[in-house]
């Protein structure tokens, strides 16, 4: 196969993945079943059609509306199956194939699933974390960071914000931080190790606060209404992933 037909592969095949994912971020704040049935309008109700399901291309044809009763669709739906296609390419031709892409690849789907979820429900699954957690350690005997710095990464992402959630609460006497963030980092910490967990949490804390005062200072709300914490972890971590390793490189070049 040529690098052209290999990259199209990768892409179609990241769109389909993607597509399972809006199921995901559709089914799990729901509680419904992620395998069973299959998808249909959420308005009424009739069962979609393989042709309706094609990743990116149905939402085109059908111009964002559902073919039966107009209900316009999410344009959720073909943002995520584009930003998983480009994430496949793009990861292949980063990482080439490998341990390494199979390890980034299953953190960014998990990520991208967090991200949605919590940006529309204010939730992270542990149906999401808990196995991410799993499944990131294993992958470090294999792979990245190593089994030993996984390890260190899910103590120092889970227990970093276990003990701000508690200072938190200790000082205001009310939840900051949602039970599932710290659940959040330790899976991070789980696929990138220790030391990029904590450049992710030092990220999607900059990023959280740069946001939070511009919504303050525009008055379109205070903290509270600022986007979820999980969120800011998710585009934390997705840049620590990527660029880490390199500006960690550059840092210590200094000393
Ligand atoms: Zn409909």
């Amino acid at each position: 196969m040529t690098d052209v037909v290999s990259l199209a592969v990768i892409a179609v095949f990241g769109a389909i993945v993607g597509s399972f994912l809006n199921v995901c971020i559709y089914r799990l704040p729901r509680r419904t079943s992620i395998v069973w049935p299959g998808s249909a309008c959420p308005r009424c109700g009739r069962t979609l059609a393989w042709f309706e399901n094609v990743p990116v291309v149905s939402y085109l044809a059908l111009r964002g509306r559902c073919r039966t009763c107009g209900e316009p669709i999410s344009p959720r739906y073909p943002i995520v199956e584009a930003i998983t296609a480009a994430m496949f390419a793009l990861g292949w031709l980063y990482y080439g194939p490998g341990a390494l892409l199979a390890s980034r690849l299953v953190l960014g789907c998990a990520l991208i699933v967090l991200f949605e979820i919590d940006r529309e429900h204010q939730i992270l699954p542990h149906a999401i974390t808990l196995p991410g957690l799993v499944v990131g350690f294993a992958f470090s005997l294999f792979t990245e960071p190593g089994w030993q710095s996984s390890l260190e990464g899910i103590l120092v992402g889970g227990g970093t914000l276990l003990a701000m959630a508690y200072g938190y609460y200790f000082l205001r006497h009310e939840e900051g931080l949602g039970m599932g963030d710290f659940k959040m980092l330790a899976m991070i910490g789980a696929f990138l190790g220790w030391r990029l967990t904590l450049l992710t949490l030092m990220m999607a804390s900059v990023a959280g606060s740069v946001v939070g005062i511009f919504l303050i200072v525009t008055h379109r709300g205070g903290l509270k209404s600022a986007l979820p914490f999980g969120t800011f972890l998710a585009l934390g971590a997705a840049a620590a992933a990527v660029v880490g390793p390199g500006l960690m490189d550059w840092y210590l070049s200094f000393f």
